[in-house]
């Protein structure tokens, strides 16, 4: 696809991201869904008011009663698709810097749109074939004030209030100015936790923290932790589809070990999980001690979600999948990623142990890095080609849906061009770092000898 990516469009507000551009996505989607109501929902950016006006008239310009949910967050957008059977146009950047913005787009069933469906979206969009309507047939425009507090609800019904509520934790949150903050500390409250937030004020300028939940950007949460005696830390991104943990000393929790000690709690034998091809040993190993499946897609939460789709429809039992990055999905609870059902299931764990033991078992791996830069498409076909030739001779089992990863059983390694910039990217994970080292070294000296022979 050319204007959607795998979490619809984003891109920065003035230069792709125009109320014009966003108003003609939504005359795309109106055209496709059909007459009937949508609603619009934002994150807090300082362009969601604006963009979310452009939305609405695009809507109701092709006859759809638009319903306007305010600030909400990105899950607490889906639980309202879900309840009301209508599709929602989300507005925002997700964990992207404050001057970007965009937009996804929400199935009636609350699962964000499948390939198929953004693909005929994105071919209205660029044909301008929009199914516009007569003066006297626009939609109507009504706000709905009530899907923040129907998502919370929704989560209170969804996780097991009394066990969490005797174990009287307290959670340090740092929402990051989001959607999150208008919805996660009521929701942490009302499950019987003692809250402390940061950053917890709606503010699109963002001024505490970019919205992106990686541990550089998260000090003030492990200082939170340890100065209010926090049992957990919990951060969100702008949208609060993700959450990611700091320990009761205050420690940031790699997202790959909170993934695989969620997956360890859900796994039982003969059930599938979903992953990417960048996945974890760490879930590798839960997979294989647990006795389930593991499933590799390309790298992207809208791939995971079509093959977890794909796995029930065949009859499979999917109850946890995710990236390593603070996005799980529980497919029973709902198809979609969702921060604060993360962190309640999270807290599910605590109740007997603390957070640092809840993922000792999945702590010491080392990680590796490293790109290749390329200045040609010969060069990069020269290194794709010899990743491939490597791939074939490597003892190890190969997987190549997106790049090509090598399991060696103890340890992987993955070589995969990067979509946004103009380097190959060698992934390696083992439990020694040497190991690690030389496995990524390996892969990234056969690159490196195609391309200066290109
Ligand atoms: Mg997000």
């Amino acid at each position: 696809m050319k204007v959607f990516g795998s979490s619809g469009v984003r891109g920065v507000v003035g230069e792709t991201i125009t109320p014009a551009f966003v108003g003609r996505v939504a005359k795309a989607a109106g055209s496709t869904w059909g007459t009937g109501a949508v609603a619009v929902a934002r994150d807090t950016r300082r362009t969601g008011g604006m963009l979310a006006d452009a939305v609405a008239a695009g809507l109701a310009a092709t006859g759809s009663d638009v319903r306007r949910l305010g600030v909400v967050p990105t899950p607490g957008a889906q639980a309202y698709a879900e309840r009301s059977g209508e599709p929602v146009v989300m507005v925002t950047a997700s964990h992207n810097p404050p001057e970007y913005n965009g937009v996804k787009l929400i199935g009636a069933d609350g699962v964000e749109l499948s390939r198929d469906t953004l693909k005929r979206v994105e071919d209205r969009l660029l044909a301008e074939r929009f199914d516009t309507v007569p003066w006297d047939e626009t939609g109507e425009r009504r706000r709905v004030d009530s899907a923040r507090r129907e998502y919370v609800d929704g989560l209170l019904d969804a996780v097991d209030r009394d066990a969490l509520a005797e174990a009287d934790l307290t959670v340090a949150l740092d929402p990051g100015h989001g959607a999150g903050a208008l919805t996660s500390p009521r929701f942490f409250r009302e499950l019987g936790c003692a809250v402390r937030t940061v950053n917890a004020q709606p503010d699109g300028y963002f001024p505490g923290r970019d919205p992106e939940p990686v541990a550089e950007n998260l000090d003030d949460l492990g200082e939170l932790v340890r100065a209010t005696d926090a049992d957990l830390g919990v951060a969100h991104d702008g949208d609060a589809d993700r959450a990611i943990f700091y320990d009761e000393t205050g420690s940031y929790i790699e997202g790959d070990a909170t993934l695989a000690a969620l997956a360890d709690a859900a796994l039982d034998p003969g059930d599938t999980t979903v992953s990417a091809v960048n996945v974890s040993q760490r879930l590798v190993d839960v997979a294989e001690r647990t006795g389930a499946t593991l499933e590799l897609t390309p790298i992207g939460s809208t791939n995971i979600i079509t093959r977890i789709r794909e796995l029930t429809a065949e009859g499979e039992r999917v109850p946890v999948a995710g990236e390593g990055n603070g996005g799980v999905l529980f497919p029973g609870y709902r198809l979609a990623r969702d921060g604060a059902y993360t962190a309640a299931k999270f807290l599910d764990l605590l109740t007997d142990q603390n957070a640092s033991e809840a993922v000792a078992d999945y702590a010491g791996y080392a990680n590796v890095r490293e790109n290749v830069g390329y200045g040609t498409d010969a060069e990069r076909e020269a290194m794709l080609a010899a990743a491939e030739e490597y791939a074939a001779a490597a003892e190890a089992t190969p997987t190549t849906i997106d790049g090509y990863r090598l399991d060696y059983g103890d340890a992987w390694v993955l070589a995969r061009p990067s979509g946004t910039e103009p380097v190959v990217r060698v992934y390696a994970e083992a439990g020694e770092r040497d190991r690690a080292e030389a496995l990524a070294t390996a892969f990234r000296d056969a690159l490196v000898e195609a391309k200066t022979e290109a």
